[in-house]
C-alpha cells in the first residue's frame, strides 16, 4: 500500500505547477512537517475547483458533517484553499508553491526552512524552469517607461492596483525565513500585495492586514525605493504582485545562479545603455537584482541576464541607461486570469 504522504506528494505534483521527487526524499519530510497522517489522507480528495464539503462529501464517501470541521481546520492551516460564495464554505486543493508554503508564514521553524531551502532549487529546476507558463511574471517600474512606448495596463503595478476592490498586504515569507536563519536582507518586510478572493483568505488566516488602494500604491513606491523587482501573477487579471530581492525571493535567488535567466522569465522589456551617455558611475551595478550589469569603460547589460525591471534606469544620474520594449513578435501577453493561466500549465504537463 502506498504511504499516505507519498500519495500527497504524487498528487501535488499532478497539480499544474507540481511537487517534484528528490532522490533524498526531502519533498516527504517536508510534507510530514506540515501534514498530519489524517489530513495527508484527506488532502488528494481536493480538485483545483473550489466545492462546497457536500461536493468533496460526497467524491469521498465520507459523512459531510465529520468531514465539514476538517476541511475548515486544514484551510485554517494553510493546507487547503478556502473560499466563500453565496455564504456557503468552498474548499480547493493548494499548490505547494505558490500556496502551502506561503501560508505557513506564521508557523515557520529552522527545520521547516533548511528542509525547503534544501527542495525549492529542485523544484525550480525541473519544474519552474522547464514550465513553459509560469507563475510570475516581471513588469518594469513605471519611473523606467518612455511615453513613446505602447504599454499594456497589464504591465502595469499601479493600474492593476487600481483595478482592486480587496488589497491585503503580507509579510514576504522570503525575507522572514531567511531572517529566521540568521541571511536576511534590510528590504520591506511587508512585500506581498494580494487581491481578490486570495486576499480574504490572507486576511481570515491572520496572514496580512488590509489595506486601500492608495495604500497599496504607498508600498508599491516604498518597494521601488529599496530596488524591489516587480512580479505580478502571470495574468492579466493577476492574484498578487509581489515586491522581491535577488537575495531572498526563492524566485529570483534560484533564477540568478542560472546562465541565461532572462530565457525562462515572462518580461516584454530589457535595459540598453547609450555608452556615449554613461560615465562608469556604477550606480546602476548594486541596483540590478541580476547581477546583469559588468561596468569597465562603460556599463554594459548583459541581454541573457537582464528581465526588464527597469531599476537601474531610475538610478542613473546621466539618463545613459533606459528601457526597450521588445518587438512585436516576441512579446509576452499573459494569460487572461490566473485559473487560465493554471490550465495552460496543466495542459503543457499533460495533465489534463
Ligand atoms: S516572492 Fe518576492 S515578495 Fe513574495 S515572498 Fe518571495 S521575495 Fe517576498
Ligand atoms: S539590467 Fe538589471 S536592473 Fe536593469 S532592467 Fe535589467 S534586470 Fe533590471
Ligand atoms: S548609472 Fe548610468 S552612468 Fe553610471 S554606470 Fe550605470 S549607465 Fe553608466
Amino acid at each position: 500500500m502506498t504511504d499516505v504522504y507519498q500519495r500527497l506528494a504524487n498528487y501535488l505534483d499532478d497539480l499544474p505547477a507540481g511537487f517534484p521527487p528528490t532522490e533524498t526524499g526531502v519533498e516527504l519530510r517536508i510534507l510530514k512537517r506540515l501534514f498530519s497522517q489524517q489530513e495527508a489522507q484527506i488532502a488528494p480528495g481536493l480538485t483545483m475547483m473550489p466545492e462546497p464539503v457536500a461536493a468533496i462529501a460526497q467524491r469521498l464517501g465520507r459523512d459531510e458533517a465529520e468531514l465539514a470541521p476538517m476541511l475548515e481546520e486544514m484551510s485554517k492551516k494553510g493546507l487547503i484553499f478556502r473560499s466563500t460564495k453565496g455564504g456557503e464554505k468552498h474548499y480547493m486543493a493548494a499548490q505547494f508553491v505558490i500556496g502551502i508554503w506561503e501560508y505557513h508564514l506564521n508557523d515557520l521553524d529552522e527545520g521547516l526552512i533548511r528542509d525547503v531551502n534544501e527542495y525549492l532549487p529542485h523544484l525550480t529546476k525541473t519544474r519552474w524552469i522547464k514550465q513553459e507558463t509560469k507563475q510570475l511574471r516581471v513588469v518594469p517600474i513605471s519611473q523606467s517607461i518612455n511615453a513613446e512606448m505602447s504599454v499594456m495596463p497589464y504591465e502595469m503595478a499601479e493600474e492593476i492596483i487600481k483595478k482592486q476592490s480587496k488589497i491585503v498586504v503580507s509579510p514576504c515569507i522570503c525575507r522572514r525565513e531567511h531572517e529566521m536563519v540568521g541571511k536576511g536582507c534590510d528590504k520591506l518586510k511587508e512585500a506581498c500585495l494580494i487581491f481578490g478572493t486570495g486576499a480574504y483568505y490572507y486576511e481570515e488566516n491572520g496572514l496580512g492586514r488590509s489595506i486601500t488602494q492608495d495604500e497599496a500604491l504607498v508600498i508599491l513606491n516604498s518597494g521601488l525605493e529599496a530596488g524591489l523587482v516587480l512580479q505580478p501573477g502571470n495574468a492579466q487579471k493577476p492574484s498578487n504582485i509581489c515586491l522581491c530581492c535577488g537575495c531572498c525571493c526563492q524566485i529570483l535567488k534560484n533564477l540568478k545562479i542560472l546562465d541565461r535567466p532572462a530565457q525562462v522569465v515572462h518580461a516584454n522589456y530589457y535595459a540598453e545603455v547609450t555608452m556615449e551617455d554613461c560615465t562608469a558611475c556604477e550606480a546602476c551595478v548594486d541596483r540590478c537584482q541580476m547581477d546583469a550589469i559588468e561596468v569597465e569603460d562603460t556599463a554594459r547589460v548583459d541581454p541573457d541576464r537582464c528581465i526588464g525591471c527597469g531599476l537601474c534606469v531610475t538610478e542613473c544620474p546621466e539618463d545613459a541607461m533606459t528601457l526597450k520594449q521588445k518587438d512585436g513578435a516576441d512579446q509576452y501577453v499573459p494569460p487572461k486570469n490566473t485559473f487560465e493561466t493554471y490550465l495552460r500549465m496543466a495542459r503543457e504537463r499533460g495533465k489534463i
